[in-house]
């Protein structure tokens, strides 16, 4: 015996309405009709929809700078940085005449976010020293394809003529926290050179 909670079982005759299963019947209808006039818990998604939190984590966006071209260089900080390992990109290196179309000489040609994998932690947003990526108040639809949930970067790359603004997200605690330099990856490399020098 594991514990003193043992209880000996005593196994009597049941009534007659315990046998045609009334008084459970009757005391689960009371549940049911007790909570018909409650307040419900539920809304009538996606015509209603619920108020969110201004650093809500929603789907991700890969941003391109002020003259159109894509931020991201394929450094791959975010996929090391993803707990879920649900960031895959492939490297390429910018052409001649591609500088109009990516801001760094290297880019990513591939980059998907599977996000059935995807818990929305938005550590690839901190980490990323490009300011490339970003989580938004979007959420991801909902699909009957688990292919659907792969997003590529038809999906991520916002378009020219629909830009996201991310900058509701962007309180003053998260640019604080970001610009915090105790954080190693918001160090830049000039600071990480230094505590090296420093510590030698
Ligand atoms: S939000 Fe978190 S889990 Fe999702 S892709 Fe970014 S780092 Fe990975
Ligand atoms: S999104 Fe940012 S962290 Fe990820 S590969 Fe592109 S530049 Fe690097």
């Amino acid at each position: 015996m594991l514990t003193d909670r043992s209880k000996q079982v005593v196994r009597k005759e049941m009534t007659w309405a315990e046998k045609a299963y009334l008084p459970a019947i009757f005391s689960g209808m009371m549940i049911t009709f007790s909570h018909i006039f409650k307040k419900k818990a539920t809304i009538k998604y996606p015509e209603q929809k619920r108020p969110i939190a201004p650093i809500y984590r929603g789907q991700h966006v890969l941003k391109r700078d002020e003259a159109g071209a894509e931020r991201c260089t394929a450094c791959g900080l975010c996929a090391v940085a993803c707990p879920a390992e649900a960031i895959t990109m492939v490297a390429e290196e910018r052409k001649k005449g591609e500088e109009n179309l990516y801001r760094e000489e290297k880019y990513a040609s591939m980059y998907e976010i599977n996000m059935l994998r995807c818990i929305f932690c938005g550590l690839c947003e901190e980490a990323c020293p490009k300011e490339a990526i970003f989580l938004t108040d979007r959420l991801v639809p909902s699909t009957f394809e688990r292919a659907d949930f792969i997003y590529g970067k038809s999906k991520l790359v916002e378009t020219i003529d629909n830009p996201i603004d991310v900058s509701v997200r962007q309180t003053q605690k998260v640019l604080e926290f970001k610009e915090d330099k105790k954080h190693k990856h918001n160090r830049t490399f000039l600071d990480k050179i230094n505590t090296i020098i420093q510590r030698h």
